[in-house]
């Protein structure tokens, strides 16, 4: 269980990203819903530990994630909004190095890791590839087979769908919501089809403050 109490963020030219956000996410696929300027890439970062919130507190299981910053990325796969310049690598040796820097120690341990993560992903015919070369939604998996190296407990997916076609954006939610069953993955998007279909549960931020939470069904017949 991820909790956020009473997080806010003001930039230092002033402006308030976020006002006083309380929200408590459960395991499996959570969507944060709102439109562009609403907050949900400063939130995402807020629990990535990479922007330290002006006020309020995080905690995920025992950890607390301001004060304890390392311990939490030790457990967490994040797919930023902005992922990447995608090098002239090949998606294995890619995947192969960020578990070298992520500790997996033993090549026989990545070489599984690398494969597995390959398969799930459904990349692995164009492993040798370079990601340079790849269509958006490779992109996407890719970053998703990066995210998940060393089992994250908590997954952060940044607006993952823009930009996708119907198509890769179908095959996406439906690799995050199998990898979703026992861990916590956060999903923000503007796009309520996103969440509607495959999050048990959601929030809608705007300007900065969480407007309604529940299940989508709900919270949609009512918008
Ligand atoms: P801070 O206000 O936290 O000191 P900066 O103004 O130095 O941060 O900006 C940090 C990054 O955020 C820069 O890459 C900048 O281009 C980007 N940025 C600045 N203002 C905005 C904005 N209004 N919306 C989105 N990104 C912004
Ligand atoms: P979203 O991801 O929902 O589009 P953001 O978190 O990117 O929202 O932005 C929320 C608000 O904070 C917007 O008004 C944006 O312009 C502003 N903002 C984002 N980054 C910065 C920054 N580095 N400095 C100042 N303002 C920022």
């Amino acid at each position: 269980m991820l909790e956020l109490n009473n997080i806010s963020h003001v930039y230092a030219n002033g402006t308030r990203a976020l006002d006083g956000v309380s929200l408590s996410i459960p395991k499996g696929m959570y969507g944060l819903l709102g439109p562009n300027g609403a907050g949900k890439s400063t939130l995402m970062r807020t629990i990535a530990t990479l922007q330290t919130p002006t006020e309020g507190t995080i905690s995920f299981g025992d950890i607390d994630v301001i004060a304890q910053p390392e311990r939490l990325r030790r457990t967490l796969g994040y797919l930023p909004q902005d992922f990447g310049v995608y090098p002239r690598v090949s998606a294995y040796d890619m995947l192969d190095h960020m578990a070298v820097l992520k500790g997996v120690a033993s090549a026989a341990d990545r070489k599984a890791t690398v494969e597995t993560l390959l398969n799930q992903t459904n990349l692995w015919s164009v492993r040798k590839k370079a990601i340079a070369g790849f269509s958006g939604g490779m992109r996407q998996r890719f970053g998703i087979a990066q995210a998940l190296i060393g089992n994250p407990e908590l997954i952060i997916v940044d607006e993952p769908t823009a930009g996708l076609d119907p198509e890769e954006r179908n095959r996406f939610l439906n690799l995050l919501a199998e990898i979703g069953e026992n861990v916590v993955i956060i999903l923000s998007t503007h796009i309520v089809e996103d969440v509607a279909d495959l999050c048990p549960r959601m929030a809608i931020l705007a300007g900065g403050r969480i407007q309604r939470e529940g299940a989508p069904h709900d919270l949609i017949a009512q918008t």
